[in-house]
């Protein structure tokens, strides 16, 4: 710190695990280091499905950056895997657990609130041993310049601050990322929208209806028809003692099918499957959501700008293997490879190449290909393309698909524990909707179970967040309130819905000298900060201001 203005060698922006990753890096280099987070504490602003995996190809593990990670900040280890193929109330099951496990090293659940705010800690010890440490309630709301350079951060708690690097890991939302021109918010088809409740269930109740033991745990999958013919799935992830559901959806089809997120979450917390597991213990607790983007289409090859490194969803390294979802794992690698190329870079007397080498090394430690990976780019090019989808679609429907998916049988649970084709699978109904619904009414068997409990409807979910409110100061503003312009967010967004009351955007009929026009309004109270109104809607959107909003206990 010099003595005109607030100046650190590196500011980390954002202290999810890209960001954690990437300070304790740099704090271990020596590096003076500031972390910022806009959060009353770590992990209040997050939300996860989540499982953590530790690949081991990957060139950094959370645990190996953290150690006793995971006796401290995480749940329960994964150890079996499955997959619910769902017609109705016939349901085929596939273990997977082979695929999960390919090129694993362990994989834990885990809940955002404990698991950031343990690493924040460690962070801010290892940072302040740099002259640096770890502030919350602090956002930054812009890149500094001086004579077009970046230069620091501005923020709207703080002065500006100086840094020789500034490392946005400050997650899908980026207004770093943004500002910087590495990302937009322009097109749906680029990201998911995930939506989870946290059901208490005691853990005696988890290790009798899943059958685990204290150091087990079990993780599920759910496709077919069960979300109305929204492209994306469910799941089910044991904790120590409750149980994260959740579903998470290309946000293209969401807004195609004016599908309510919410609903399709009810959908499988009803379906008879959960019932048997959650029968006498549906005790919801915490309902959030969230945007991811998808790496294949969002991953930025080239995510730096002069001495601003973009690491994590900030970057759109938030990766999809299939039905498998890995996100933190690559935030992690992608901050612990910013932090030590800016650490050789500096060695060398040439911080200013920290951007480039960061690139390279994305690149050649394999993460790159991972989020990209090449056999997508050709099988989508091919199994993308409407007629062809529609032509798999029928013909998967048909007598003969059907006689081909029955004479496949067992085989198709090694299909789809294939690694490769995980990673090749196109963005159409077909994976997620048609072939799914088509085995379990062609293999499947009847389930049997049924709810004795009504989820909890949305006025109660958004009634139940903690919401501290920045009266005065909204946080999105609606440029264009027409419907064609904003009419997406009343269904899309995950505490609005239509003919419902509160929520965040509604539609209302305005009369107006005698004619009538359908226009969108917005109250930004309940907002789960989830971002989707930023891409289908036209809003003007930030993030509230540090400490302000929703703090998620979960996560
Ligand atoms: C429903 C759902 C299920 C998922 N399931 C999985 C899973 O099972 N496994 C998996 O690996 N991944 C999963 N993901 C994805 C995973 O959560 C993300 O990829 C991961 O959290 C990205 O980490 P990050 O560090 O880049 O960003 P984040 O975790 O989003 O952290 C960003 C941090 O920056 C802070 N911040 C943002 N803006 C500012 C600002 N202006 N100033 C200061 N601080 C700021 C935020 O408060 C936050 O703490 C899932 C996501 C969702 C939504
Ligand atoms: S208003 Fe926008 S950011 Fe807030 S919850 Fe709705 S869609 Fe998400």
């Amino acid at each position: 710190m010099t003595d005109e203005h607030e100046h650190y060698e590196a500011v980390v922006v954002g202290a999810g695990p890209g960001g954690a990753a990437a300070a304790a890096v740099l704090a271990r280099n020596g590096v003076e280091t500031l972390v910022l987070e806009r959060g009353v504490e770590a992990g209040s602003k997050n939300v996860t499905g989540g499982l953590v995996y530790a690949e081991e190809s990957a060139p950094y593990t959370v645990d190996a950056l953290f150690p006793d990670f995971r006796e401290e900040a995480t749940e329960r280890p994964v150890t079996d895997y499955y997959l619910h193929n769902v017609a109705g109330e016939q349901v085929e099951t596939f273990d997977i657990t082979d695929l999960h496990e390919h090129d694993t090293e362990w994989s834990d659940a885990v809940l955002r609130r404990e698991m950031d705010s343990w690493m924040a800690d460690r962070v801010h010890e290892l940072a302040s041993e740099t002259g640096g440490g770890l502030l919350t309630d602090v956002r930054v709301n812009g890149l500094l310049r001086d004579g077009g350079e970046i230069v620091g951060v501005t923020c709207d708690e703080l002065d500006p601050i100086w840094a020789d690097l500034v490392i946005a890991a400050d997650g899908v939302n980026s207004e770093l990322a943004r500002d910087a021109g590495l990302m937009d918010w322009d097109d749906p088809d680029e990201w998911f929208q995930g939506v989870k409740a946290v059901v208490d269930v005691p853990s005696e109740i988890i290790a009798e209806r899943f059958g685990v033991g204290d150091d087990e745990g079990e993780a599920h999958l759910f496709s077919g028809d069960l979300f109305e013919g929204v492209r994306g799935g469910g799941f089910v992830y044991t904790n120590e003692d409750s149980l994260s559901i959740g579903s998470v959806f290309h946000l293209d089809s969401i807004v195609e099918q004016e599908a309510e997120p919410h609903q399709l979450l009810d959908n499988l917390l009803t379906h008879p499957l959960l019932a048997d597991w959650l029968e006498g213990h549906y005790d919801e607790v915490e309902y959030s959501a969230k945007l991811v983007p998808d790496s294949k289409k969002a991953a930025n090859p080239s995510p730096h700008e002069g001495r601003l490194l973009a690491v994590g969803d900030a970057a759109g390294q938030m990766q999809a293997q299939g039905p498998i979802i890995k996100g933190m794992n690559h935030a992690v690698s992608a901050g612990a490879l910013a932090g030590e190329a800016f650490a050789e870079a500096k060695l060398r007397g040439k911080p200013e190449q920290a951007g480039d080498l960061y690139e390279r090394k994305l690149r050649e430690e394999g993460v790159m290909g991972k989020l990209r990976p090449k056999g997508y780019r050709v099988a989508s090019a091919l199994g993308e393309r409407e007629p062809v989808a529609n032509a798999t679609d029928s013909l998967l429907t048909s007598p003969v698909g059907r006689l081909g998916v029955r004479l496949l049988g067992d085989r198709l649970e090694d299909l789809y524990s294939s690694p490769y084709l995980s990673q090749i699978v196109p963005d159409t109904q077909t994976p997620y909707v048609t072939l799914p619904t088509v085995i379990a009414e062609e293999l499947g068997e009847r389930v049997a179970g049924e709810a004795d409990f009504e989820p909890k409807d949305l006025a109660t979910r958004i009634g139940d967040l903690t919401y501290d409110t920045d009266v005065g100061n909204p946080h999105i503003e609606l440029l264009d309130d027409s419907v064609a312009a904003s009419g997406a967010a009343v269904t899309a967004c995950p505490v609005s819905a239509k003919d419902f009351g509160g929520g965040c955007y509604r539609e209302e009929t305005v009369k107006t000298n005698g004619s009538e026009q359908k226009r969108v309004s917005l109250d930004t109270q309940p907002c789960v900060e989830c971002g989707t109104c930023a891409v289908v809607a036209d809003t003007d959107w930030e993030h509230p201001r540090g400490g302000k909003g929703v703090e998620f206990e979960q996560g």
